[in-house]
């Protein structure tokens, strides 16, 4: 028989990822107790299986490598890359205090910033690369949260809705996954943090009817459902944005997914080809990014490619994907790796490019044009190809068997909309009144405000301010238990 338990905290906060250890570090040291909900079995969300990296603005370490970098040039490379449609005071909010308030920030609680790389739509260098990945910085900053005192950590523990007094937020029921309890909890103020809805398919088509056409796969942790959304939506929250999601189209269907649903995300061939069903190139293939090569994609009739590769090819890929990564670590182990290569009915291979061409369903004629021609721009050393304007300098020809194909399907891995705050993380309802109680940070937020990024992120930008809207959040919400100022550099409008 199931129990009932009733519990007792200042800041609660849902959700273990980027959010859960910003907004529990942010209220700890204001003085609140903290204690955080996590429904899946295991901590960090999609922040600790992240790549890690956090595009930020006039850093020491851009200093350091002689990067000239501003809040101002970051802004104009955000709005401009987002299509116009980024809120413009959250994203100045975000990147004036980025290198204050998340580099040094997250470097003075234990996180190594290691790496500065360049990434489209910026005009400098400014994903910064923790050590050790997302997990690294995950890590780093869990450590920190539990050095100072926030010791309770409850998996398998789905927040359902919320315990509200008149009109106002007074706690979380939730469900305790193993055993079926029902726990609630109450609190002076409850942070939400329970990111975005990429894992889930029906939402997705919901918000975004024209993918019902063809097959997108489900990549973001498996945790991103869009919970927060019901449970804020119940209480009369706003969203914004929803039909805005981020895609990435280096991803096949995996295949240990008994639904079909899921989608593992390949890196490591940068010199294949892409073709449409067609057996035709469509593309410049070095323009992988959610603005360039998804949009290419998707745009394909059927909306998937096959990126073609020959033996000398395959060295490099790599799957980010923790059920590929060594345990502990995300560094991929190659044994896992190969036998994906042998297993998956989305990797196929044959020794001529004709039997290839068969294999996948292409019209064998265009197919092995396409690939004659590709190697024929190679073979003559010119500097573009003629086609797409890839660049050719160093580039291998396709010609040595066994030759490779990946089926290149389109995968939702960030929610660029979400549930509309305002600068202190509260939800708004439709007359954008603060819902009393609560506050909203991280993907659940589109990142942060309701959709911080535009029509596209330069990367970078999902961590970055999921953790700073995090600490937003968890700064007001400890003020509304009593415990600090708030977060008081709010942005000067
Ligand atoms: C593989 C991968 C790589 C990425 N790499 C990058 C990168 O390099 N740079 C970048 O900027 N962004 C990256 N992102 C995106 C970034 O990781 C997320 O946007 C960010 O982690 C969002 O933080 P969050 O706290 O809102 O959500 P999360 O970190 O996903 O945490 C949300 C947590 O809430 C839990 N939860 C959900 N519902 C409930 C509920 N009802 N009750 C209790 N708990 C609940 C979830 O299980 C999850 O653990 C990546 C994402 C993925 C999937």
């Amino acid at each position: 028989m199931s129990a009932q338990i009733t519990m007792k905290t200042n800041v609660l906060v849902v959700g273990s990822g980027a959010v859960g250890v910003a907004a529990s570090i942010e209220a700890r040291e204001a003085g609140a107790k903290v204690l955080v909900i996590e429904q899946a079995d295991h901590l960090g969300g999609a922040a600790a299986i992240s790549g890690g990296g956090c595009c930020l603005a006039d850093t020491p370490l851009q200093r350091e490598r002689g990067i000239e970098d501003s809040a101002d040039l970051a802004f104009d490379d955000w709005i401009r890359f987002g299509e116009g449609s980024a809120d413009e005071v959250w994203a100045r909010f975000y990147l004036e205090r980025s290198s204050k308030d998340l580099f040094e920030w997250a470097a003075n609680r234990g996180v190594n910033w290691v790496g500065v790389n360049m990434n489209e739509g910026n005009s400098v260098a400014r994903w910064h690369a923790p050590e050790g990945g997302g997990g690294g910085i995950w890590h780093a900053l869990h450590d920190t949260a539990v050095a100072q005192g926030v010791d309770t950590w409850m998996t398998s523990t789905a927040a359902k809705e919320f315990i509200v007094e008149d009109g106002r937020v007074v706690g979380v029921r939730a469900e305790r996954g193993d055993s079926g309890d029902t726990v609630d909890i109450m609190a002076d103020a409850v942070v939400m943090g329970t990111g975005g809805f990429a894992s889930n398919l029906d939402m997705l088509r919901e918000h975004r009817p024209d993918l019902r056409e063809h097959r997108v796969l489900e990549g973001s942790h498996i945790g991103a459902q869009g919970n927060g959304h019901r449970i804020l939506g119940e209480m009369g929250g706003i969203t914004t944005h929803m039909d805005e999601v981020w895609f990435y189209v280096f991803a096949i269907p995996d295949h240990r997914d008994p639904k079909g649903r899921r989608g593992l995300v390949v890196r490591g061939v940068p010199d294949g080809i892409w073709v449409n069903a067609q057996g035709l190139r469509f593309h410049n293939e070095d323009l992988t990014g959610g603005a360039s090569g998804a949009p290419a994609v998707m745009s394909q009739d059927p909306a998937y490619c096959w990126s073609i590769l020959d033996s000398t090819m395959t060295d490099g890929i790599s799957v980010s994907d923790p059920q590929y990564y060594v345990p502990g670590t995300s560094r991929n182990d190659p044994a896992k790796i190969a036998k994906l290569m042998e297993e998956s009915p989305s990797i196929v291979s044959a020794d001529t490019l004709d039997g290839l061409a068969s294999q996948i369903g292409v019209p064998s004629g265009a197919f092995v044009d396409s690939v004659a021609r590709y190697n024929s721009s190679v073979d003559q050393g010119l500097e573009t190809d003629p086609d797409f304007g890839r660049p050719l300098a160093n580039r291998r020809m396709i010609e040595r068997p066994p030759y490779f194909a990946l089926n290149f399907v389109p995968l939702a891995r960030k929610s660029f909309g979400g549930v509309k705050t305002n600068l202190r993380c509260q939800p708004l309802d439709k007359h954008y009144r603060p819902i009393p109680g609560v506050y909203a940070a991280g993907e659940l937020a589109g990142m942060a405000g309701g959709h911080i990024n535009g029509k596209n992120g330069l990367e970078g930008t999902m961590l970055g301010p999921s953790l700073f809207s995090g600490r937003v959040a968890g700064a007001w919400a400890a003020k509304e238990a009593g415990f600090g100022a708030g977060f008081t550099e709010t942005a000067a409008r």
